[in-house]
C-alpha cells in the first residue's frame, strides 16, 4: 500500500518536523490528520522512529589506541614479519672475496 501523497513536498516536510521534534502545533496536526487514513505514512513514521531510536543508542566502540604512553605498539605479525626480513636480509648479504692484488 502506497501513500497517495508521497509527492506531497509540504506533507514529507512535516514527518521531517514531527520526527526531529521542530514541528509546530499545526504541522503536527496535519500530519496527524494524514496519519489516521494512510496506513503507509504510520508505517514509515514508525520505521523512521526506530531508526532515529537505534541511532541515538548506538555507540561508537573505542578504538585501541595506536601509540602507548611507553611507545608505538606494534601487531605481533608486523614484528614477526620485521625479525624475519632482517634475518632474511642477513642471510643474503652476499660475502666478501678477497682482492686481488695487481
Ligand atoms: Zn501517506
Amino acid at each position: 500500500m502506497d501513500c497517495e501523497r508521497v509527492g506531497d513536498e509540504a506533507l514529507q516536510a512535516d514527518k521531517l518536523d514531527v520526527l526531529y521534534g521542530e514541528a509546530d502545533v499545526e504541522a503536527r496536526a496535519r500530519l496527524d490528520a494524514h496519519l489516521l487514513v494512510c496506513a503507509a505514512c504510520r508505517e514509515e513514521m514508525a520505521g523512521l522512529r526506530g531508526l532515529r531510536r537505534d541511532l541515538r543508542a548506538w555507540r561508537v566502540p573505542t578504538a585501541r589506541p595506536a601509540f602507548t604512553p611507553r611507545g608505538v605498539v606494534l601487531p605481533r605479525w608486523l614484528a614477526a614479519a620485521a625479525v624475519l626480513l632482517v634475518g632474511f636480509t642477513a642471510a643474503r648479504r652476499p660475502t666478501r672475496r678477497p682482492r686481488r692484488r695487481r
